[in-house]
C-alpha cells in the first residue's frame, strides 16, 4: 500500500489574518519581481510572497546567473528587444558591477547577459523597497479559500504560524502555479506522456585559468567534443548524464557556472517537481552528478586543474513543472514562425530548448523575410488568464503555453514580459478585478507608456 493511500483528518481552525492588499504576488522569480515593481508603481498596495529569504527564484535560487531571451534577431541585427522592468534591473546591476556585457552563442543566434546572484539579489531587494512592495521572505503559499470563482484569501505557513492573507486580486508567479492548483485551474504537467524538460542542479566554479578556459572551450558547445573525446579515449572513466554541457564564464572571468546535470525518477522520466518525494531525491542525485562531473572537469580540461567548485544552487533547477490551461496557450509553432499577436504584452526571444533525456534539442525560428523579418515572437495577454478562476493571474514559467512553447518562453526575458503585463493589469483593473474583461488596448498604452517594447505595428 502506497504511504500516500493512508489519510489523515486536519481539523478545521480560526487563523490570524497577516494582512489584506489590493494585489497579492506568489513567488519571487523574474514574473514575481517584474509584477510586484510594476503592480507597486501604479499605486497598488502590494505583498511579496517568496518563500526563501532572497529574491531571484530560478535565477538566483535555481542558480542560473544568467538573462536569455532578451535580444532577437531584427531586420538581420541582434537587438535588444525587451525593455521595461529589465532596464532598470540592468541599470540597477550596471551600477554595482553586477552585470556582464553581452555574450553571444550559437554561431550569432543567441546573446544573453551573465550577473552577479548577491548583486541580483541585492539590487531586487531596492527594488521592492524602492517601489513600496511589502515582501514577505520564508512564507509558504500553502492553500486558498474560494468564494465561486473567485480567490478570497490565501494561507500561508510561517515561521509565525499558518496565517491568512486577503487581497483584490492574485499572481501566480510560483513557477509551479501552485495558487492555480489549489484554486482549481487545470494544468498540465511535461509532455503529457510522464515527462518533462529535465530540470538540472547548476554550480559555480572559482579559481579557473580564464586564459586557458576561454581558448579551449569559449566557443559555445566546445566542450561537447571534449566529452565525447574523452568518452572514445578513456571508456567507463566518467559517467555524464547528458551529451553536452553548457559552461560560460561570469561576471568575474575566472569564475565559471556549469549547466551540465540532468535529473531523471527511476523509470527514466524527468524528475516531476510536484511530486515531494521525487524533488528530494533529485537533491540528492544533482550534487551526486556534479561531483563525478567536477572530477572531469579537473583532471581533463584546460584551465580548470586549479577549480574549486565554489557554489551548488539551494535547490535543483526546475525548467518545468505544471503549466496551466488559460484562454491561450502559446505553442512550439507560434515560437518557429516567430508569431505576433493582436493582445501582445511583448516579445520573447528564445528558440525552443528542449531538455530531452540525455540530450538538448534546439530548434531555432524559420527566417521570416518582408515587414515580419524578426526572429522572435509576441507574448499574448491572454497566455496569463487562467479558466475558472476570475481573479488570478499566472505569470512566468507556468503561464499558459504547451510543452514545446513553454521550453522557449520558460527563460527570464518572457518572464519579466509576462510579470510586468499581471502586475500593470492587477494593479490598473477594474473594481470587479476580472481578469477575463480585461481592456487589451488599455493595458498595451500603459505598457508602452512605461518604456515597454511592444510590436503592434505588426498586426496584419
Ligand atoms: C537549470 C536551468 C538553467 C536555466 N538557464 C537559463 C538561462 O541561462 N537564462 C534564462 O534566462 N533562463 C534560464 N532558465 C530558465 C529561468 O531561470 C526560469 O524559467 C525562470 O526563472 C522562471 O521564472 P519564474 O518567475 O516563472 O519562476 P521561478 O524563477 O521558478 O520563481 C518562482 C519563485 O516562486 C517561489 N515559490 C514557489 N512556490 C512557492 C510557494 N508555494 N510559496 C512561496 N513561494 C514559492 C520560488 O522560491 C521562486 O522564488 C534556466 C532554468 C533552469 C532550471
Amino acid at each position: 500500500m502506497s504511504p500516500l493511500s493512508k489519510q489523515w483528518f486536519e481539523p478545521a481552525r480560526q487563523l490570524p489574518v497577516y494582512g489584506e492588499f489590493d494585489v497579492v504576488v506568489v513567488g519571487g522569480g523574474p514574473a514575481g519581481i517584474a509584477a510586484s515593481w510594476s503592480a507597486a508603481r501604479h499605486g497598488a498596495k502590494v505583498l511579496l510572497i517568496e518563500r526563501y529569504g532572497f529574491l531571484g527564484g530560478m535565477g538566483t535560487a535555481g542558480g542560473v546567473t544568467n538573462f536569455a531571451g532578451l535580444f532577437g534577431v531584427r531586420h538581420g541585427e541582434m537587438q535588444q528587444v525587451v525593455h521595461g522592468v529589465v532596464d532598470e534591473i540592468f541599470n540597477r546591476l550596471i551600477a554595482i558591477e553586477g552585470l556582464n556585457d553581452p555574450q553571444d552563442g550559437m554561431q550569432g543566434r543567441i546573446r544573453v547577459r551573465s550577473y552577479d546572484m548577491s548583486a541580483y539579489k541585492c539590487v531586487a531587494d531596492q527594488m521592492m523597497v524602492d517601489a513600496g512592495v511589502e515582501v514577505l521572505f520564508h512564507a509558504w503559499a500553502a492553500q486558498v479559500s474560494m468564494e465561486g470563482g473567485r480567490i478570497k484569501a490565501l494561507f500561508v505557513e510561517t515561521k509565525s504560524g499558518r496565517q491568512a492573507v486577503l487581497a483584490k486580486s492574485f499572481i501566480d508567479c510560483s513557477g509551479d502555479a501552485d495558487l492555480a492548483a489549489f484554486a482549481g485551474v487545470p494544468f498540465a504537467i511535461g509532455d503529457g506522456q510522464g515527462s518533462g524538460l529535465y530540470p538540472s542542479t547548476m554550480f559555480r566554479l572559482a579559481h579557473v585559468n580564464p586564459d586557458a578556459a576561454l581558448a579551449a572551450i569559449g566557443e559555445f558547445q566546445a566542450i561537447n567534443a571534449l566529452m565525447k573525446k574523452v568518452q572514445v579515449e578513456k571508456p567507463g572513466t566518467y559517467q555524464f548524464p547528458r551529451e553536452g554541457a553548457i559552461l560560460r564564464p561570469q561576471k568575474n572571468p575566472s569564475e565559471w557556472r556549469a549547466n551540465v546535470t540532468q535529473i531523471a525518477q527511476s523509470n527514466g522520466q524527468a524528475m516531476d517537481a510536484t511530486d515531494a518525494r521525487q524533488l528530494s531525491q533529485g537533491e540528492l542525485e544533482g550534487r551526486q552528478q556534479i561531483g563525478e562531473f567536477f572530477r572531469f572537469l579537473k583532471n581533463e580540461v584546460p584551465g580548470f586543474s586549479q577549480a574549486s567548485i565554489t557554489e551548488i544552487a539551494p535547490q535543483i533547477g526546475i525548467r518545468e513543472s505544471r503549466r496551466i490551461q488559460g484562454v491561450y496557450a502559446l505553442t512550439g509553432d507560434d515560437i518557429l514562425n516567430c508569431a505576433s499577436f493582436k493582445d501582445s504584452i511583448g516579445c520573447s526571444a528564445w528558440p525552443m530548448e528542449m531538455h530531452a533525456q540525455g540530450k538538448i534539442e534546439w530548434q531555432f525560428p524559420k527566417k521570416p523575410s518582408g515587414p515580419k523579418a524578426r526572429l522572435y515572437n509576441d507574448l499574448p495577454w491572454r497566455m496569463l488568464v487562467p479558466h475558472k478562476v476570475s481573479n488570478l493571474l499566472v505569470a512566468g514559467r507556468c503561464a499558459s503555453m504547451t510543452h514545446e512553447g513553454q521550453s522557449a518562453a520558460r527563460v527570464s526575458g518572457a518572464c519579466f514580459v509576462m510579470g510586468q503585463a499581471a502586475g500593470t493589469a492587477a494593479a490598473c483593473a477594474s473594481d470587479t478585478h476580472d481578469f477575463k474583461n480585461q481592456d487589451v488596448n488599455a493595458l498595451q498604452q500603459l505598457l508602452i507608456q512605461d518604456a515597454c517594447y511592444l510590436e503592434l505595428e505588426q498586426i496584419s
